[in-house]
């Protein structure tokens, strides 16, 4: 360990601590290239990291002592592997870190386990502002695009690009689910480790595509479940709006009814999709019940039956018409 290590190392400790008494070793915290969410961070998003990732703490946290078994960053850089392009085809960038583990009998283990390579896998948090379409460059933390995340795009693959990194709060040695606001949580190998098999692949297959697209669909509904929470459910939604149909086809038959001076009751045997075809049943109803309704007499004291008689002929000749 050169005295410059040792020296970064000790403004960073409460007190001042030997060569011997320190572990350090390196990770690779993230790099520029898509994760398996269709992700990766800009270069300047890696910028940020750089500095933010300073002093943060890294946790074992399977460990049954994972207060002794700590490490802290103390210096960061960022690799640029020309050798290697990303899914994008822009030259592979690693945020590198350097972090050191006060030497303790609780973590000699973990400290072996390190040197091994078996702690293997890191994973980092951190919010990121901006999220952008690559396709179109739209900002999803606060807009949303027709972009599927995977597909290709023309000479675009779409992916999202996560910009303007407000805070980095921790990094891991296993899968931690943090919840962040706007946040990221990824996760990365050690270095010397072999990458991990990303889970993302651009959609090649028709099948892909469907469930991709059904993926935003469901999405999108799960939206639309939470903005409606409290209100109607989807069910009553739906009989409200039958409901309204139904009583918007009634006024409409009334109106057509009393126009052709079809009795009201009458109006509910009126039929046709629209105005203008339930108007024509009506013109030709009210053809046929034009000579009845003369005779009937209006001030005797039979009219009800008289008239619920008259109507039901009606209706009869009207089914009759319609058949
Ligand atoms: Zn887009």
């Amino acid at each position: 360990m050169d005295k410059e290590t040792l020296n970064k190392i000790n403004t960073l400790t409460r007190r001042e601590f030997s060569e011997n008494e320190l572990y350090t070793f390196s990770v690779i915290l993230c790099d520029n290239d898509i994760d398996r969410d269709g992700e990766c961070f800009s270069d300047a998003a890696l910028e940020q990291l750089k500095s933010l990732f300073i002093g943060k703490t890294g946790i074992f946290d399977h460990s049954p002592t994972a207060a002794n078994q700590s490490a802290r960053i103390y210096d960061t850089e960022i690799v640029t592997d020309t050798a290697r392009l990303t899914k994008y085809g822009q030259p592979y960038k690693c945020l590198k870190a350097s972090a050191y583990m006060v030497r303790t009998d609780e973590n000699s283990t973990l400290i072996t386990e390190i040197d091994g390579g078996i702690k293997k896998e890191v994973s980092i948090s951190c919010s990121a502002a901006s999220k952008k379409c690559s396709v179109c460059g739209c900002e999803l933390n606060t807009a949303s695009c027709s972009h599927t995340k995977g597909i290709q795009y023309g000479d675009r693959l779409c992916y999202t690009m996560l910009d303007n990194i407000t805070d980095a709060y921790e990094w891991s040695f296993v899968a931690v689910p943090a919840q962040i606001n706007a946040g990221v949580t990824k996760k990365f190998n050690i270095e010397g480790g072999k990458k991990m098999e990303s889970d993302f692949t651009p959609i090649t297959t028709q099948e892909d595509f469907d469930a991709a697209v059904q993926e935003r669909i469901n999405a999108a509904v799960e939206d639309t479940k939470k903005a409606y929470e409290g209100w109607s459910s989807p069910e009553e939604v739906s009989q409200l709006n039958e409901r309204c149909r139904v009583s918007e086809a009634r006024a409409v038959k009334m109106k057509a009814a009393s126009e052709f001076g079809i009795p009201l009751e009458l109006s509910e045997r009126l039929s046709g999709e629209t105005e203008e075809d339930i108007r024509k049943d009506a013109e030709s109803f009210a053809k046929f019940l034009a000579p009845k309704l003369k005779p009937t007499p209006r001030t005797s004291g039979d009219a009800a039956s008289g008239n619920s008689r008259t109507a039901a002929q009606l209706e009869m000749l009207h089914e009759i018409n319609n058949n």
